[in-house]
């Protein structure tokens, strides 16, 4: 067991191994989707319905999520098995927004009457979190490690091979579970309110985001699951990680409430008893005895009859989106991209290195012999060209320069650090 994770640190260590014996004596389960939830539900849904009303009667502006990807493969070469290819994770988040944006001529348009485009889009992340360009994608070998058992707690394991700032970025790893087809999709973090007095959030912070079972994950010819086929299974998932419920019951995530429970708190989304198998209009009936709205994402058939978010589902997603820790921050993060549109992210010339990234109050700058002669000049500035933070110094070797950052608060910088034998620049976000 404990080579497993000899990567990692001692106390990371003993924790999953503990989790690893506890999950060991459990039985499987064959839920297809889990929502951890990390605080009381029933204030939960209070806290929300108070933002909804809010939400609802403003105007709908498109928000954009930066996404990340973790690709935890076996060794393989890039686009075989399950390493999936950069066109499959691109074709996923086409996917994504096509469902989300309900867009016409593809599999995500309805014409549901109670149907809606959620003005919500997910790009790859454009800047990594030490403020260079990405192309979002994370590939990390993961051969050594056992695949767990289904009920193990599959993102907080994922989590601790690759995991960037769950403020900054969606989160979304990928894996071969190697089970049978349909046994298990994927698994959300649902988001936490701010709300005093509830339940801290320190599990979620330590391991917020989406684990997809990687035959589950994008579209592609082979290596995929024939019914779970189409990308879905991440558009139901993000559908938990932006707050949304299963369409037949609210207080258990993965079982069955039947009609008595509060359902999913949404008036136009027809309370059903349980989930749907498959892709078949012959039920499960509503409890008001009118057809179960089997092509909503948050039901459980399959890909290809999906196509809905409903109005009410969408208010929630959006107020989720506006309010909660971890989702609200997603909306400006710099791993947009759309703050330094048009300049040079990054001219790191060798033997530079900025830290930490991002910063609160002072952010240090280590120049080696190679970068460091003469006088040196550091210039931190807007992407608007607003000079913040200046200083001018004899450099020396090996040197560390620190810089207070004190009074700027949430802005991206351009760092700019010139000397007679270098000069680069560097992208410091400031919170
Ligand atoms: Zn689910």
């Amino acid at each position: 067991m404990i080579s497993l994770y000899s990567m990692k640190s001692f106390l990371s260590l003993i924790f999953i191994s503990s989790l690893v014996l506890s999950a060991g004596s459990q039985p499987v389960s064959d839920d297809r989707c889990k929502v951890t939830r990390v605080e009381d539900s029933d204030r939960f849904e209070r806290w929300l319905v108070g933002k909804q009303d809010l939400s609802a009667r403003k105007q709908k502006t498109l928000y954009k999520i930066p996404v990340v990807v973790h690709v935890l493969h076996r060794g393989e070469a890039i686009g075989e098995g399950f390493n999936h290819s950069k066109a499959r994770i691109e074709a996923q988040i086409r996917v994504l927004n096509e469902d989300f944006r309900r867009k016409e001529g593809t599999p995500g348009f309805n014409v549901h009457p109670d149907g809606g485009d959620a003005q919500i889009e997910f790009v790859l992340a454009k800047i990594d979190p030490d403020g260079n360009p990405t192309d979002g994608i994370v590939r990390i070998d993961v051969t050594s490690v056992q695949v767990p058992p289904i009920n193990f707690n599959i993102i907080l394991q994922s989590s601790q091979y690759s995991y960037w700032n769950p403020n900054e970025y969606a989160n979304v790893w990928t894996m071969d579970l190697a089970i049978p087809p349909g046994l298990f999709l994927g698994e959300a973090r649902f988001p936490v309110s701010n709300l005093e007095g509830l339940r801290n959030d320190d599990d979620s912070q330590n391991a917020d985001g989406i684990f997809i079972n990687a035959p589950n994950f994008g579209l592609a010819k082979t290596n995929i699951d024939p019914n779970f086929n189409m990308g879905r299974t991440l558009t139901h998932e993000m559908g938990h990680f932006l707050g949304l419920l299963h369409i037949w019951g609210a207080t258990t995530f993965d079982g069955v409430d039947g009609c008595s429970s509060n359902g999913d708190y949404c008036n136009d989304t027809p309370m059903v008893s349980t989930y749907t198998s498959g892709c078949t209009s012959a039920g499960p009936l509503a409890c008001n005895g009118g057809p179960a709205m089997i092509g909503n994402y948050m039901d459980w058939s399959n890909d290809i009859c999906m196509s809905l978010f409903t109005n009410d589902q969408i208010t929630r997603m959006r107020t989720v989106l506006e309010n909660s820790v971890r989702r609200k921050s997603l909306l400006t993060s710099p791993a947009l991209g759309d703050l330094v549109t048009g300049i040079p992210v990054s001219e790191i010339s060798e033997g530079v290195k900025v830290f930490p990234n991002p910063a609160v109050d002072r952010i240090y700058i280590s120049l080696n012999d190679k970068a460091c002669e003469g006088e040196i000049v550091i210039t931190g500035y807007t992407p608007s060209g607003e000079i913040l933070i200046t200083k001018r110094m004899k450099c020396a070797s090996d040197m560390t320069v620190e810089m207070e950052t004190t009074g700027i608060r949430d802005r991206v910088l351009i760092l700019d650090i010139k000397s007679p034998a270098s000069s680069s620049k560097q992208l410091v976000v400031i919170r």
